[in-house]
């Protein structure tokens, strides 16, 4: 054996998480038996209202086993309004808790799995790929903290293409492009793995060339249930590889001004791919063969612009006065990236977003 001469290739780690994950159309009709399986008999059922339809039919599924129903999640998981629902999880005494609805009732269902060792079933209605991680980002007085445990994943995930068909277009695409960014950033992040590189190559050409087929025909169950599984691959990016620039911003952004989650990542991530792909080959590559040979930054440019809502920071409601504030910050806080960012160079990639 000879020494290597720059010292020796580093080791990859990689690191799955047990979840037991159910998919296909109709998958939300096994729950009950979910939780039988778990030995759950006092549910408490999460749900946002634009989910009240399959959270109805559901509570009624669940008959007996239904102890509560839990009906106003927020966006960022606010501490009040965990404290509200444990006091509901203590008042029935819920063994179990069962979300159903997109990131905000995940990531409820996270909070109070994590504080009181119920087990949890997560029901996704969009793309944001929460229910795939161990990550939980919560929020008081405005101030957003974000941990990782192996505790807050759900262990049981229950993927239902139906249950997307009432996405609107406009939270579809962002929805997907939030995917799609937990994809690119895994590409070019420091501890990409195999199995990392190619769960986001599949993810990221399974987005792009699911995502106009919904567009144009979004009740199409076989092109949804592509969209949906690929997002799950791009969840499961997320939990598994350190993410860069891009959440970096849309964190820092999102906190400070209160800012709706998939479409401020929607209309950042070409802005970001823009400025990293040069100094990433491997990801320009494989993204420019999920785009089938296109300009990655292009095409991604393209979705995002089509989208009917808010597509630039100003839009949103972002001051440009606090444009310098952020990028000062986002340069200042340690993350990975594979070009290296200064406050000068996020300004301007701020500009371009504004
Ligand atoms: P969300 O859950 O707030 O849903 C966005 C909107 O879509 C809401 O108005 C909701 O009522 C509506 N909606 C959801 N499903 C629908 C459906 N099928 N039909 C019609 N309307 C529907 O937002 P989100 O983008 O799903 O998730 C964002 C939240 O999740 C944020 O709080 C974010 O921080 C968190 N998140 C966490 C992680 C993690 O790993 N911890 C990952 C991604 C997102």
């Amino acid at each position: 054996m000879t020494d290597h001469p720059a010292g020796p290739p580093p080791v990859t780690v990689h690191e799955t998480l047990p979840a037991r994950v159910l998919i296909g159309p109709g998958a939300r009709r096994t729950v009950p038996g979910e939780c039988e399986r778990l030995g759950v008999r006092r549910v408490l059922l999460v749900s946002t209202p634009s989910a009240a339809t399959p959270a109805d039919e559901l509570a009624d599924a669940l008959g007996p086993r239904l102890a509560a129903r839990f009906g106003h999640p927020a966006a960022h998981t606010p501490l009040a309004v965990t404290a509200d629902a444990l006091r509901l999880v203590d008042q029935v005494s819920a063994d179990g808790v069962v979300a159903l609805g997109g990131g905000s009732a995940v990531g409820l269902a996270k909070a109070l799995a994590v504080r009181t060792g119920i087990p949890q079933i997560a029901v996704p209605t969009t793309y944001a790929g929460s229910e795939a991680t161990p990550v939980l980002g919560e929020t008081e007085n405005g101030v957003k903290t974000t941990r990782r445990a192996p505790d807050i994943a759900p262990g049981t995930i229950v993927y239902d293409p139906e249950l997307t068909l009432t996405l609107p277009p406009g939270l579809t695409l962002t929805s997907a492009l939030n995917a799609l960014a937990h994809a690119v950033e895994a590409l070019w992040a420091p501890d990409a793995t195999p199995v990392s590189d190619a769960l986001a190559t599949e993810a990221a050409a399974g987005l792009l060339a699911a995502l106009p087929l919904v567009l144009a025909e979004p009740a199409h169950p076989a092109h949804r249930g592509r969209l949906q599984s690929s997002a799950w691959l791009a969840g499961l990016c997320l939990a598994g590889t350190r993410m860069g620039l891009h959440h970096q911003l849309a964190h820092a952004l999102g906190g400070t001004y209160d800012l709706p989650h998939a479409p401020l990542h929607a209309l950042l991530l070409p802005h970001v791919m823009a400025f990293n792909l040069p100094s990433a080959p491997d990801a320009a590559a494989r993204l420019s063969r999920a785009t089938g040979g296109a300009d990655p930054v292009a095409a991604v440019a393209r979705l995002a612009r089509s989208y009917d809502g808010p597509t630039t920071l100003a839009a949103l409601g972002v001051p440009h006065g606090g444009l310098r504030t952020i990028a000062a910050r986002v340069a200042a806080a340690p993350h990975p990236n594979p070009r290296p960012v200064t406050a000068d160079s996020v300004t301007e990639i701020l500009e371009a977003a504004f």
